[in-house]
């Protein structure tokens, strides 16, 4: 329930109004706006009966959410949410970053090289894993903390902000201190556990669509992390499961404006695991900028060939070259633009 105050409502209204929520056994999320304070009331499971908050003075109105995943919807909120991972690199705007790195993080050679090659081809953020998912126990499962330092010099390197996964409670904390922004991986979206751990760290979120999730699991999901306070969260289309292996998954561009039409969290696109297969990465690239997503994570490996996870879904970098050039032009067609790398990118090093 959303308790709309009225435009001239004083501090002490809006302070009573949430007093009495709390007095309901409920808690209370004052939101002041641009225009008015809104004050979210969060915690039931069920229709609260609004009749006490209604006759307070100051409240113009009582809204009944009526979505289960109530804080990420846009009945709770109607502007777009920001979320910010580093100076200049916002998602949610006009302006669309594009995230790119290898799958995992190699060694320090490939992670500097990989940053330099997507940072000089206009990416705004560098994405490794140091922890990896991976289907069979017996595949490379990252280079972990090692990993989060060479992705730390990488940033040191280049100005690149660092996104990069948190495959458990444990490692979460570790990742946190690293990056600027904490993947959770398609696998992961349901580990409920690990979405409050997450929710709980305060720094920016990625959370990857699972592969058999409905779009409504994923807002649910989404759920998980602002229920525990943290609004600043970013959603990835990843590509479903299909009957069909001609593509690795099935790429559902559909779910780009079906999501920012039920919330007001950016929801960014993966196309290197949506389509699996190196050579449709760019047209299904471009398709998702024209769908309208709010940003780019794409698989770019200074030598493909010879990675260690994803290779074969990996741009050689003059190909992410070729995409971010195409993602720009597209995107002045529909009234955005491409996110510059940052500024400290040119000369991070001196
Ligand atoms: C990845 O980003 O490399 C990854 C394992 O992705 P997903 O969780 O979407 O499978
Ligand atoms: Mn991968």
């Amino acid at each position: 329930m959303l308790v709309v105050m009225s435009h001239d409502a004083t501090a002490a209204q809006v302070a009573r109004v949430v007093e009495v929520i709390e007095e309901m056994g409920y808690q209370a999320r004052p939101m002041p706006g641009a225009q008015r304070t809104s004050v979210g009331l969060v915690g039931n499971d069920g229709r609260v009966d609004g009749s006490q908050l209604e006759a307070l003075d100051g409240v113009a109105e009582v809204i009944h959410v009526s979505k289960p995943y109530k804080q990420v919807s846009r009945e709770w909120q109607q502007e777009n949410t920001l979320v910010t991972i580093a100076p200049g690199v916002v998602f949610g705007g006009a302006a669309i970053p594009i995230i790119a790195g290898p799958c995992s993080v190699e060694s320090e050679h490939q992670i500097v090289l990989a940053a330099q090659q997507v940072a000089a081809a206009g990416a705004s953020a560098l994405r490794g894993g140091a922890y990896k998912p991976r289907s069979s126990p017996y595949s490379f499962q990252g280079m972990g903390k090692k990993g989060l330092a060479l992705l730390a010099l990488a940033r040191r390197e280049t100005g690149l902000p660092i996104v990069t996964e948190a495959l458990d409670e444990e490692g979460a904390h570790d990742v946190a201190e690293v990056a600027d922004c904490i993947q959770i991986g398609a696998r992961n979206m349901q580990n409920y556990a690990l979405l409050k751990t997450i929710g709980k760290l305060g720094k920016p979120v990625l959370l990857k669509r699972g592969m058999a999730a409905t779009i409504i699991d994923l807002l649910l999901s989404a759920e998980y992390l602002l229920a525990e306070g943290n609004t600043q969260v970013i959603l990835c289309e990843r590509g479903i499961r299909s009957f069909d292996p001609s593509t690795r998954n099935l790429f559902d561009l559909t779910a780009i404006p079906l999501v920012q039409k039920l919330s007001h969290l950016p929801i960014v696109a993966d196309p290197s695991h949506g389509t699996g297969l190196r050579d449709k990465v760019l047209p299904m690239g471009r398709a998702a900028i024209a769908a309208g997503a709010d940003g780019l994570i794409v698989e770019v490996h200074p030598n493909p060939d010879r990675a260690m996870s994803d290779g074969g879904q990996s741009l050689f970098p003059e190909q992410f070259e070729k995409l971010v050039l195409a993602a720009r032009t597209i995107a002045v067609a529909i009234d955005r633009s491409i996110t510059p790398a940052p500024r400290t990118t040119a000369g991070a090093r001196g």
